[in-house]
This record gives C-alpha cells, sequence and structure tokens, in this order.
C-alpha cells in the first residue's frame, strides 16, 4: 500500500504533511511512501532526509495522486485533483467541511474516503490525531513572538538606573489550546496577562498559568460541549461580554483573540468603540481571522492600522510561522492516525465507520456522504 504526501500548493503555506521522522515509521509498518519533491523546501526538509528515512521521491505529482492509497495533505485538494484520486484511496487533510461543502461532494463522487482533520473527536485515544489542538499550541506561542517583535515595546519589567520599565499588559480572550499557550509565552516573556473565557475550567488553568481571569457574569449557560467546545452565545450575552472586556483592551498593550465556537462563524467579541479607546501602538492579533475574526475591522491575511494607531493583525497560518515543529506534529498526528488502524500483519487499514474516531471524522465513503452531521445537509 502507498502512502503519498504532495507538496502544499498555497503560496501561504509553509508545512509539510509528512516528515522524513514520519516516513520512516510508516516505513517501518510495511507501507511504501512516497513525497513529492521539495515537500520540505520550507520547514528545513531537503529531499535527501526522505530518501534516507526510506521514502521515494517524485515528480510526476498526478502519477502519484493517482496510484496512491491514502493521501497525506495539509489543506484541502482542488476538485481537479480529487478527480485524480484513486477510488477508494483514503484522503486527510484539513476540510473546513462546514464551509466546503463542494470538496465533500467531490471526495464522495470520486469514491474516496475523506478524513477531515477538523472533525477527529477530542478522546483521549483520539489525542493523538488532534492536529487542530497540536496546530493552535504552535499558534499560541507564534502570536505571542510576533507581537513582541511588532511592538515599539519591551514586554518584561525592567529596573534600571534610568527608571523602571512597566511590563506590558497583554489581554487573551479565548483560552484554548492556542489561548492556554499564548498566555504561557507572554507570562514566560515577562508580560503581565489577563484573559478571559466562557467556560469556567479555562480560567482556573489561565490562573495556574500566573494569568489574573476576568470572571464575567453573562448569566444562562456558558458551559461547553462534551468536546470541550465552547457554545454559542446569545446576542445579549455577546453584549454584556463585550462591555466587561472594554476596560481591560484599552488598558492593554496587546490584544489576542481566539475565540472560537465549533462549526460557526467566529464571534465579533472586540468591536471598533473599544479599538479606538485602545493606545497608539498597541497590537491586536486576531487568531480567529480565519473562521471570520472577533474584532471588528480584521481583514484577513492583513494587518490593519486604524486612525489612532492600533494595529489589527488578520494574519492567517501563524502555525505555519514555525513550519518545522508544526510539520512535526502535524505529520505524527497524521502518522498516528494511520498506525491505529494498520494492521501490521495483513497489511490492510481497519476500517470500520461503527468505530467512534472513524464515525467522526470520515465525511465520505464508497461514493457517498456518510458523516451523520453533513449527511442531510448543513442546515442545523
Ligand atoms: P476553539 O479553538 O474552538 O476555541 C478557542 C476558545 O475560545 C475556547 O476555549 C472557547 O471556550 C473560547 N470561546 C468561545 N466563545 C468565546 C467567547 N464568546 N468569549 C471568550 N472565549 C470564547 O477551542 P480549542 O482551543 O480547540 O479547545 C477548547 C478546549 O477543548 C481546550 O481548552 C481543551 O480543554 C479541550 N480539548 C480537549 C481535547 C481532548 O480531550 N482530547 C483535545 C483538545 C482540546
Amino acid at each position: 500500500m502507498i502512502v503519498f504526501a504532495p507538496r502544499e500548493t498555497d503560496p501561504r503555506e509553509t508545512r509539510a504533511a509528512l516528515t522524513p521522522e514520519t516516513a520512516k515509521n510508516l516505513t517501518d509498518l510495511g507501507l511504501e511512501v512516497q513525497v513529492e519533491t521539495e515537500i520540505g523546501g520550507r520547514c528545513d526538509h531537503p529531499d535527501a532526509q526522505y530518501e534516507e528515512a526510506g521514502a521515494k521521491v517524485v515528480t510526476d505529482r498526478a502519477a502519484a495522486l493517482a496510484g496512491a492509497d491514502f493521501v497525506f495533505r495539509v489543506r484541502k485538494p482542488s476538485n481537479e485533483e480529487i478527480g485524480v484520486l484513486k477510488k477508494g484511496a483514503l484522503h486527510i487533510s484539513f476540510l473546513d467541511p462546514f464551509n466546503e461543502p463542494e470538496t465533500m461532494a467531490a471526495m464522495a463522487s470520486a469514491g474516496v474516503t475523506a478524513v477531515s482533520l477538523e472533525m477527529v473527536p477530542r478522546t483521549t485515544l483520539a489525542q493523538k490525531m488532534d492536529a487542530l489542538s497540536s496546530q493552535a499550541n504552535i499558534a499560541g506561542y507564534t502570536a505571542v513572538i510576533y507581537a513582541a517583535e511588532r511592538m515599539n515595546k519591551i514586554l518584561p519589567m525592567m529596573m534600571t538606573p534610568a527608571g523602571t520599565i512597566t511590563p506590558s499588559k497583554v489581554f487573551v480572550i479565548g483560552i484554548g489550546v492556542a489561548g492556554l499557550q499564548a498566555i504561557a509565552t507572554a507570562k514566560r516573556l515577562g508580560a503581565r496577562v489577563t484573559a478571559f473565557d466562557v467556560r469556567d475550567e479555562a480560567l482556573e488553568q489561565a490562573e495556574s498559568l500566573g494569568a489574573k481571569a476576568l470572571r464575567i457574569d453573562l448569566g444562562g449557560d456558558t458551559g461547553g460541549t462534551d468536546q470541550g467546545y465552547a457554545k454559542q452565545l446569545t446576542p445579549e450575552q455577546i453584549a454584556k461580554q463585550g462591555e466587561a472586556q472594554a476596560k481591560v483592551c484599552a488598558a492593554s498593550d496587546v490584544v489576542i483573540t481566539t475565540a472560537k465556537v465549533f462549526g460557526r462563524k467566529s464571534p465579533i467579541l472586540v468591536k471598533s468603540d473599544v479599538v479606538a479607546q485602545m493606545s497608539h501602538g498597541s497590537l491586536i492579533i486576531d487568531l480567529a481571522a480565519e473562521s471570520g475574526g472577533n474584532v471588528e475591522g480584521t481583514v484577513l491575511d492583513e494587518e490593519v492600522v486604524t486612525d489612532n494607531g492600533v494595529r489589527i493583525v488578520g494574519l492567517s497560518n501563524f502555525e505555519g510561522r514555525a513550519p518545522t515543529h508544526a510539520s512535526q506534529v502535524f505529520s505524527a498526528n497524521l502518522g498516528s492516525f494511520l498506525e491505529h488502524f494498520w494492521d501490521k500483519e495483513e497489511q490492510t487499514f481497519k476500517f470500520d465507520l461503527e468505530d467512534e474516531i472513524l464515525k467522526g471524522c470520515v465525511l465520505t465513503h464508497d461514493g457517498a456522504i456518510v458523516h451523520e452531521r453533513f449527511k442531510g445537509g448543513l442546515d442545523d
């Protein structure tokens, strides 16, 4: 059986879906591994490293796609490339199924088994395959490093003969995987950190990292889902949150927003009137930009400077700013997925749609959309 990982085609993408380390693990399982030449060109893995790991480096991308039993990729494929895939092949990548129904339909008609990394269940068993978390971790870190580099201030306190420099203030909204890593990184750099999340347990986690938790009584149910995701707030609750946060935002040098609601557009939590109160030179990093943004005025993939000198950063792919480590953990997630279902003796993939993990993340199989959530369209 052949595993093939093509080079990513999006010019913004720096990551590779397969690293030499994972390639070696897969060849040890008896799989034949192929990668497209230059796959690791932007994450410090020259072709020779793949060859040393036992993988075959190929130049004919279309032929490799057509011949592979398993395709590893970071981003969703084009419909054209879906058409090339072998019937019965298993394709694993981010697929954004809530927003890309056409990709899902194309996968179904190509007879491909499409695995969406976004849908991998958040269970202990599937943790090693959780690419949303592995990438969010890196994004939380790089967001703070980016802010530190872009600011005209330093983050830590400094007591010098010339006077005391007070620590910069960082406010993290949304304390999930990315938010927690942002808090930890900002604390390590000496910033004074405040954080808010709608989930109580997240506030406690922020406190354990040394941040000050902002507690807002939003009323009603603000707990998480059984997967640990936040539930959608009512417009009244969002307004209450905005009001309570305004003062903290205005006093912050850096605001990092990561608040997402699974499967839905991200809520706008920082409105323009609040941005208008922030100081000249302060920075907002909107890590939810790709899912609509948490900040009024965020423009995807741009850095906007407001009239009062606040920079709103809507860049995507913060994880891709540390592509070597982001690829390392991404590739490990995919390798773990395949290894988990691989029968080494029989040299087959143990496919069972009753399996809890596969039931959660397989969108299409055998010519049809099979995922419960998407079978009947997207209107829930
Ligand atoms: P996410 O990316 O969907 O959202 C980021 C954060 O935004 C979440 O903490 C969410 O509560 C928060 N949020 C949503 N609406 C908000 C609002 N209006 N204001 C403020 N914050 C808001 O979530 P995530 O980071 O992928 O994961 C969330 C949690 O799930 C994690 O903290 C973790 O505890 C849990 N988790 C569990 C597993 C597992 O069990 N295997 C794996 C990964 C994550």
